[in-house]
């Protein structure tokens, strides 16, 4: 096992990986930002270096320097957490070069699941089912109406380099077509800069299903059950929970192993995870695949009992994964509401909620600075219950019981979720929020008035 790693993130996943880093003895090195100099990770890792400004590119992105760090330090290797050098295949192949393990996949699969479209043409010649749409890019708005004529309206055109739910439009109809084509192509030159664009059959209302997989190095497999993370806003996940209401034994089975065959497919190592949407007929489609640690993961954690910050490090430091298929038990039922900041500012006071079954990864404390350079998530609150509904009301305890004062915060607009009827019956999709959110957020606002 490692003696000393380097951490190339910050916030919530920072803490998560120091404290697991903690117990297994294994010492932390940490990069900062100024913007961070007095963050809960740079308080806690054994060692804390400052790269750079708040900006993340002249920071967090900053590859070459962050290498330099870890050869300085003499670390054995880098955990990039979620977000910034994560799924950055050139930062994986520097490490590489520099004989300093990277704890993910390598940076050839990095590269070939980070072009959606690619990684979709291979899935498919691994039959791995996959949501029909066009063969390769589609260049121009003209050649998106043609596939999409083949292919059936509604449509979705999607960045082939896209994440966090940016880069994609609709179109019904094929008078839509055109300005869903040039939108998506401006919104993926700005966030990605790459304007590579596939389409692909809109399922509609679908559930978003995703598979934990962790492949180590010796060949070995196995997927971790699944995780409904179908309420979203803006294609951006918010609520997650395991197991599915939607899945039953028979349908786990089946895209755990299509997940594994994805895995399998691209010689994955490391944790990752196998994203499908589910239609309402219960046919799955591989949507993408995300290589590194998802900021949900601790859902699939808390109902299997499996550590997988722990099984990254065994895994890249070359050892056999700790479980076997059949050790994997789902025992019952995990749920994460994403706490996301409304604006900067400073926290004046905060208490985070605890006790039997609560679990809260964040990096908060009184008096903490949310800084406006990075991402507004800044805790995730997860539950444990013997079922659903005990999930569900053990949630809802938590969220009346996390303080905070000095920024805004969604955690009213997740609370008032965990009551609504159609959350709690299971019968939602990810139209969810379209659907209810507004009327969520204006009972939220009426409701402060008359307090
Ligand atoms: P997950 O399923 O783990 O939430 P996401 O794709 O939503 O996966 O992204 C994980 C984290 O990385 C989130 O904090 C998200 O905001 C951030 N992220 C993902 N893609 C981008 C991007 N292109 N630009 C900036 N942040 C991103
Ligand atoms: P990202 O890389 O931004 O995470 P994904 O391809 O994973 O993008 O899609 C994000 C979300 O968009 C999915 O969870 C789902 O809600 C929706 N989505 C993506 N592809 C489709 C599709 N073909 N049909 C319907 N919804 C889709
Ligand atoms: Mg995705």
């Amino acid at each position: 096992m490692f003696k000393r790693i380097l951490i190339a993130n910050r916030g919530e996943i920072a803490m998560r990986i120091i404290r697991c880093c903690r117990m297994l003895d294994i010492e932390t090195v940490l990069v900062y930002s100024t913007a961070d100099k007095d963050s809960l990770p740079v308080q806690f890792a054994n060692i804390a270096v400052c790269i750079g400004n708040a900006k993340a590119s002249e920071s967090y992105l900053l590859e070459d320097r962050i290498i330099e760090t870890a050869l300085a330090k003499g670390c054995d290797a880098i955990h990039p957490g979620f977000g910034f050098l994560s799924e950055n295949a050139e930062f994986a192949k520097k490490c590489e070069k520099n004989a300093i393990v990277f704890i993910g996949p390598s940076s050839k699969v990095i590269s070939m699941m980070g072009n959606k479209d690619a990684a979709k043409k291979l899935m498919k010649k691994h039959k791995v089912p996959v949501v029909p749409g066009s063969e390769g890019l589609v260049s121009s708005y003209e050649e998106a109406i043609k596939v999409a004529n083949k292919v059936g309206y509604p449509i979705l055109i999607k960045a082939a380099a896209g994440g966090g739910g940016r880069g994609m439009r609709k179109a019904f109809n094929e008078s839509e077509v055109k300005s869903a084509f040039e939108e998506a192509k401006a919104e993926a030159l700005s966030c990605f800069a790459n304007g590579d664009l596939y389409l692909e059959k809109l399922i509609l209302n679908p559930h978003h299903i995703e598979v934990q997989i962790l492949a180590d190095s010796h060949g070995n497999v196995i997927y971790l059950g699944e995780r409904d993370c179908s309420i979203q806003r803006r294609n951006q996940k918010l609520i997650e929970e395991s197991p599915s209401k939607k899945i039953d034994d028979d349908l786990r089975k089946k895209m755990g192993e299509a997940a594994v065959n994805a895995a399998k497919a691209c010689k994955y190592t490391n944790a990752g995870t196998v994203e499908f949407v589910l239609d309402h007929e219960g046919n799955f489609y591989f949507i993408e695949m995300n290589t590194r640690i998802q900021v949900e993961h601790p859902v699939t954690e808390m109902v299997t009992g499996i550590d997988l910050i722990h099984e990254q490090l065994r895994i890249a430091s070359g050892m056999k994964l700790s479980y076997k298929q059949e050790d994997v038990k789902i025992s019952g039922h995990a749920i994460e509401c994403r706490i996301n900041a409304g604006s900067p500012g400073k926290i004046d006071f905060l208490h985070l909620p605890a006790g039997f079954g609560v679990r809260v990864d964040s990096a908060l404390f009184t008096g903490c600075e949310i800084s406006p350079h990075y991402d507004p998530m800044i805790a995730k609150v997860i539950v444990r219950g013997t079922s659903r509904l005990d999930a569900i009301k053990r949630m809802r305890a938590a969220l009346e019981e996390f303080l905070i004062d000095g920024v805004p915060t969604n955690k009213d607009l997740q609370y008032l979720v965990m009551y609504h009827p159609d959350f709690l019956k299971g019968s939602f999709d990810t139209s969810f929020m379209e659907l209810h959110g507004k009327e969520l957020v204006e009972f939220n606002e009426e409701s402060r008035k008359e307090l």
